[in-house]
């Protein structure tokens, strides 16, 4: 039996998708959609080694999913086979601790945490709409990155700020990229052959957007992001921690709340430092002796190492750590750097294995290394598959 399962992760302007058969986990089709809402939008499609494009004004998601459903048509694999849709749903708020079959009432929840996600939940919003419509007659379900997180202690979720106010707004950490952090340390588990709530792990997603957490007895304890996914890292154009009070200030100096959010999330983090936020550009630019690039790599390895160091005193320990992401699973400088500073707290690297790219988990610390260092691909998607297979079988 086959279980082909539709996995959607609409943004503003975008969405991508696969198609993942649940019972062998194969990945049937991939694709993406690109400039929702602009003049000139295009679709990539790909199924059975082949790629397929069109581009067209797509005005909305509803206009995205119907160029879909044709490419489906066209080229295959069957819609009529998908047994269920998956949507990656940003923010679940604490009333999501789990993948939900999407109902009204799940919509309306959305709706009423958009306040709190005002960049990702409501575009999500928009194309769990579109999917609806265009596949009626399947169910779909709401795959939340906070849920993970959502058990965390509440000494880590709690934000020291006045409680009748925090209450009142739902101010609290969430913490975000929670299918990855649960994928890959269950991932990482298993591939060193020892139990999911035995290890004290610490898991770095580093991509564009980039957060660490800490799990001990198979639950996470602390993450790096908060309210909203600023908070923590540097990451590629966002800030992570900074001083609240910039904020304030920021403001009292003439600039306004969209204004402070678009600085704060598009225009700052690497990109605000040195002009660049892909990490291939930036080595290349330190190689050249750009001293912003430089400056911009060490604060990134120096909030990174704050945090690990951190996450090790509140674990007691460490037993092994994992690499993902984009910049985890592919900058070996980064990694070098990061392993390099935390020797004296057990990490000890062998070059030649951080070298290695071999797409799947492997370590990269030496054989005696205190703590086990490995690079674990991350796979969002799957861990999404999974998540509505067991919601279809419950
Ligand atoms: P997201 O899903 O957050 O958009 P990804 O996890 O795909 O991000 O990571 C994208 C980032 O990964 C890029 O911006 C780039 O900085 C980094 N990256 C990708 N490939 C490489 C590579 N070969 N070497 C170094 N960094 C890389």
């Amino acid at each position: 039996m086959s279980m082909p399962i539709l996995l959607l992760n609409a943004g503003s302007s975008s969405i991508k998708y696969q198609v993942i058969d649940a019972e062998d986990e194969t990945v049937l089709a991939t694709g993406l959609i690109e400039r929702i809402g602009e003049a000139s939008s295009t679709i990539k499609h790909k199924t059975q080694g082949e790629t397929f494009e069109a581009a067209d004004r797509y005005a909305d998601h509803t206009e995205a999913l119907a160029a879909l459903v044709a490419m489906f048509d066209a080229h295959g694999p069957r819609l009529a086979n998908v047994q269920a849709v998956g949507h990656r749903t940003v923010h679940g708020g604490s009333k999501f601790d789990r993948t939900v079959l999407i109902d009204d009432e799940v919509i309306q929840a959305l709706v009423d945490l958009s306040p709190l996600a005002p960049l990702h939940n409501p575009p999500g919003i928009a194309g769990i709409k579109a999917a609806k419509t265009a596949l009626p007659d399947v169910p779909h379900y709401a795959i939340f990155d906070t849920a993970f997180f959502a058990h965390l202690p509440e000494e880590a979720y709690t934000y020291a700020i006045d409680r009748t106010v925090a209450k009142e707004l739902s101010i609290r950490r969430y913490g975000f990229h929670g299918t990855s952090h649960n994928f890959v340390s269950h991932r990482m588990a298993h591939f060193l052959g020892r139990h999911h709530d035995e290890l004290k792990m610490i898991v770095c997603h580093l991509g564009n957007g980039a957060s660490v957490s800490a799990i001990a007895g198979g639950k996470p304890i602390e993450t790096s992001m908060g309210l909203t996914p600023l908070q923590g890292l540097v990451m590629g154009t966002r800030t992570g921690d900074i001083d609240p009070g910039v904020v304030a200030y920021l403001n009292r100096s003439g600039m306004s709340v969209p204004d402070i959010d678009n600085l704060l999330n598009k225009k700052s983090g690497m990109l605000g430092l040195c002009g660049k936020n892909d990490f291939r550009d930036i080595g290349a630019a330190i190689a050249a002796g750009d001293a912003d690039a430089k400056l911009a790599f060490d604060v990134y390895i120096h909030r990174l190492v704050f945090y690990i160091g951190g996450y090790m005193a509140l674990l007691g320990g460490l037993d092994a750590i994992a690499f993902t992401a984009g910049v985890g699973e592919n900058d070996a400088t980064v990694r070098a750097a990061v392993c390099e500073r935390l020797h004296t707290l057990g990490f000890h690297l062998d070059a030649p294995r951080n070298e290695l790219r071999t797409g799947r988990a492997h370590i990269i610390s030496t054989d005696d290394s205190p703590v086990t260092i490995c690079v674990v691909p991350t796979n969002e998607e799957l861990q999404m598959a999974r998540e509505v297979k067991d919601a279809l079988e419950a």
